[in-house]
């Protein structure tokens, strides 16, 4: 301990602890910037805080900060601030909002593997020692031991209970190199990969002569010798062949016969420089040259006119309408203004065609963020962005808060999608919003982009707190695709149904075999709630107070409202028509592909599927889409995977094989996000304007205003509809008319779960002018994680509260009262601010 004295300075540090503000600590070495990482004593604990500010004390013994982890600061001002305003306005400890802001990816259950690299081997330990003496023991104990080390062995040697900061900033400073367990499994570090052959390189004559043999002998062979010389030709570096293998949709055998015929040859890369290789064969056009539409052109100069002032723009247009142009141009104008740039994208891993589009303008300083990413891959990263080389970042949600250096433009992409929405851990916040906040302490221009705006973000550009830039037509002459309605109740009743496809479903996709298009076939499958449907009308009963649908729970045979806990016995017969065929809604994608399989036996047709299940390789994706860009698939099934960004002019059919799915959600979403998804859905279709596109909705509910305005083809986004359903959100005073917010009571032992949220129902006020507040409820997954769950949801009135402040002050006195008296110490609280309505 240290006593108090004027020549030791005090800072305040913010530690990832659930409702703790900054703690004070002592520092005698050189000043700490803010945004500086630090071990610091807690207890009996060392845990690894962030210098937030200097701090004056008059206590008289303050502890001391054990050492300093960066050199540089972590978090650049700017960050450091937007963490403040994310803690406060999401009610979390600014400890935790900083995590969100952290690279993370080093548990300590992951078992990693660390090396010394060339520059480690020679790093000045005895300095290094003065300074950080639990890096310099690590790094002094990696030179004694050569080779790779486990973290587990080396925590034990050097007697601590976790190195994982030390060992982060090792790795930032380019000492050492960690691995972990699955990425050893991966192989080595070292990869085969495979080039075109310094003889077929230096011989164009032969190698034409070879390429029509081979197109007529060896089609796949071809296709990869093609790839193989682009790549030369590019002076692209050289794809590990398992990489280029599953990217071309062929087997290794393939690289082998070329390797055989002295075409191609191998060679060794590291499989870390491999992350940066970005080659595609999704390019089709240079977009540098391309002449900008007359609403593209006014967008653009409405942007740049703004350049240095926070405006918050929505890009209000159709799929195809050359949004990603705009944020192009955007872009590079920002950046040969010498700032930086950020582009938040619902998750890259999703959209490999988009990023491409970026790399093919932007080369190597753009850097891509991805949830996939490893600790070494996420610290190459901040690297490069702290050391100016990557000026645009590309990322998801979290990608909000990169370390850039005077950002100039911030750009959200399909601004509405719900991946922007951090569920778990805390902060709970929202990606776009968080956005917002960032072009608000940057100084900058803001564009969310999308051709179905959240009504959120539609009643702000209404009422003109954004700018409204509309994009009306498609960018490449192409029309937007005609919408035809098929009715499954009369397609079932007539007997006219393969399955869950209608008989003119599945004609439609043998006439687009015939003619050598392609087909997406898409179920809208979200939220794990199931509605109670009847198979006749298509009717799903809904709350009588919420209008959200009624979830069924089939054990308890009942039908539950997850908002304000309404419950009623399950029907057996449907009060609309009277009919005893009752289902749970709900069809799988594997289903949808044994119904096509069946359907087009005989046809020869390809048929693939692409969901969660299909896609948990890495690079699975990937490869299928490039396989569908190579017209190697005539049928891709799919879920909202295949909604987006996806842009291959051969797909002329969109099938909806049962819209009504996503109206019966449990969620006040749910016609908002139903009628997002068709539009999206729709515009994968007719890309080519040769070639005009179709969408088949099949639905139950033809008669559902939804499907009765031509809602995907004549630009529905702005139909009656959504204005219909912006006036019954403002009734029941759901978003953007109210903060929706879910506080969550959840524990392994039930009664203590049900006490804690009676306590907080008696502590939370039941009437307040700010809010409408519902009792504690069970929501659709009663139990997750072995945790039993209650939830309150709270209406938050933003016409009586504007900033939420009143709210934000009866909730944190109410948790402090009950974290003073009342506390269930098995029992975790946590609170949703701007909640998803599916809980
Ligand atoms: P969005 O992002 O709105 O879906 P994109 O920017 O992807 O639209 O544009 C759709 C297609 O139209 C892309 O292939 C793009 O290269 C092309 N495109 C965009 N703007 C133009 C333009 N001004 N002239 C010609 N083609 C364009
Ligand atoms: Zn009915
Ligand atoms: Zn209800």
């Amino acid at each position: 301990m240290l006593s108090d004295s004027d020549h030791i300075p005090f800072y305040d540090v913010a530690l990832p602890i659930p409702r703790s503000a900054p703690l004070t600590y002592a520092w005698e070495g050189t000043e700490l910037q803010p945004g500086i990482r630090v071990l610091v004593p807690l207890g009996s604990r060392i845990l690894t805080g962030t210098v937030v500010g200097r701090a004056a004390t008059d206590r008289s013994q303050v502890r001391p900060i054990e050492e300093v982890l960066d050199v540089q600061p972590s978090i650049p001002p700017v960050v450091l601030e937007l963490t403040r305003r994310v803690a406060e306005y999401y009610l979390c400890s600014w400890g935790e909002a900083l995590d969100a802001a952290l690279i993370s990816g080093l548990t300590p259950q992951s078992v990693v593997y660390l090396e010394l690299t060339a520059e480690g081997l020679s790093a000045d330990l005895d300095a290094m020692s003065r300074s950080a003496p639990r890096r310099a023991a690590l790094l002094d104990y990696l030179v004694q031991h050569p080779g790779p080390q486990r973290v587990s062995h080396l925590q034990q040697k050097l007697g601590t209970t976790s190195i994982a900061q030390q060992v982060e900033s090792l790795v930032r400073m380019g000492l050492i190199t960690a691995e972990t367990e699955i990425e050893r499994q991966r192989g080595p570090r070292r990869l085969r990969a495979v080039q075109l052959s310094s003889a077929a390189a230096n011989d164009d004559e032969a190698l034409r002569a070879t390429f029509d043999d081979l197109d007529r002998r060896a089609p796949k062979q071809s296709l990869l010798l093609g790839h193989l010389y682009l790549q030369h030709h590019r002076k692209e570096p050289p794809q590990p062949a398992t990489q280029l293998a599953a990217q071309l949709g062929v087997t290794t055998s393939v690289l082998e016969g070329l390797v055989a015929k002295g075409l191609a040859e191998w060679v060794e890369v590291e499989r870390s420089s491999t992350q940066r290789v970005t080659r595609s064969s999704f390019t089709t056009r240079d977009e540098r040259t391309l002449t900008l539409s007359a609403e593209q052109q006014r967008a653009v100069d409405r942007i740049t006119a703004c350049e240095d002032t926070f405006t918050v723009f929505l890009l209000d247009g159709v799929t195809g309408s050359g949004k990603t142009v705009v944020y192009q141009r955007a872009i590079e104008r920002c950046l040969n203004r010498g700032r930086t740039a950020l582009m938040l994208v619902p998750e890259i891993a999703l959209t490999p065609q988009l990023y491409d589009r970026f790399v093919a303008l932007f080369g190597a300083s753009v850097g891509l963020m991805h949830s996939r990413m490893s600790m070494q891959e996420r610290l190459d990263m901040w690297n490069r962005i702290q050391s100016g080389e990557v000026r645009l970042v590309i990322g998801p949600r979290s990608a909000v808060f990169a370390p850039l250096l005077n950002v100039g433009v911030i750009i959200v992409d399909e601004e509405h999608e719900p991946s922007y929405k951090q569920d778990d851990p805390s902060p709970r916040y929202n990606g776009r919003d968080v956005a917002i906040m960032r072009g608000q302490l940057e100084k900058c221009p803001v564009i969310l982009g999308s051709a179905t705006p959240s009504l959120e973000t539609y009643a702000n550009a209404d009422d003109h707190r954004y700018e409204r830039l509309v994009l009306a037509s498609r960018a490449d002459q192409a029309e937007l695709p005609a919408v035809h309605i098929v009715d499954l109740r009369s397609a079932r009743k007539s007997g006219h149904m393969h399955g869950t496809l209608s008989a003119e479903l599945v004609s439609a996709m043998k006439l687009r075999l015939d003619r050598n298009e392609a087909t997406i076939l898409f179920l809208n499958r979200r939220g794990y709630a199931n509605a109670l449907l009847c198979d006749d009308c298509g009717h799903a009963p809904e709350c009588p107070h919420c209008s959200v649908a009624l979830t069924y729970h089939k054990t308890a045979s009942a039908l539950a409202c997850h908002y304000c806990g309404y419950r009623q016995p399950a029907l057996t017969a449907c009060t609309t028509c009277g009919s005893t065929e009752l289902r749970e809604s709900g069809t799988g994608t594997q289903r949808v592909e044994e119904d096509v399989r069946k359907a087009l036996e005989g046809t020869g047709a390809v048929i693939e599927r692409m969901d969660t299940d299909t896609m948990k390789r890495r690079g699975a994706h990937r490869a299928l889409l490039e396989r569908f860009a190579n017209n190697e698939i005539d049928v891709l099934i799919g879920t909202q995977m295949v909604a987006k960004g996806l842009d291959i002019p051969r797909v002329t059919l969109i099938g909806v094989v049962h819209a009504d799915q996503g109206l019966h959600q449990a969620d006040f979403r749910a016609v908002e996000r139903t009628a997002q998804l068709l539009v999206q859905v729709s515009g994968r279709a007719g890309r080519d304007a040769a070639r005009p596109g179709l969408v088949m909705i099949q639905t139950s509910t033809p008669e559902h205003p939804l499907y009765q305005e031509q809602l995907v083809a004549d630009h529905p986004y702005r139909s009656e509809t959504l204005t219909a359903e912006l006036a019954s959100r403002k009734h029941l005073l759901y978003p953007p008319f109210g903060r929706f917010i879910v506080v969550e009571c959840s524990g392994p032992m039930e009664a203590d779960v049900e006490h804690a949220a009676r306590v907080l129902d008696r502590l939370l006020p039941a009437d307040h002018p700010s809010w409408v507040r519902y009792g504690p409820t069970t929501p659709s997954i009663a139990r997750l994680r072995n945790r039993y769950r209650r939830i309150i949801v709270i209406k938050n009135n933003k016409a009586s509260d504007p900033t939420g402040g009143q709210c934000r002050t009866l909730l944190t006195s109410a948790l402090h009262m009950y974290y003073a008296t009342y506390a269930v110490r098995t029992v975790r609280i946590t609170v949703d601010i701007d909640a998803n309505g599916t809980i």
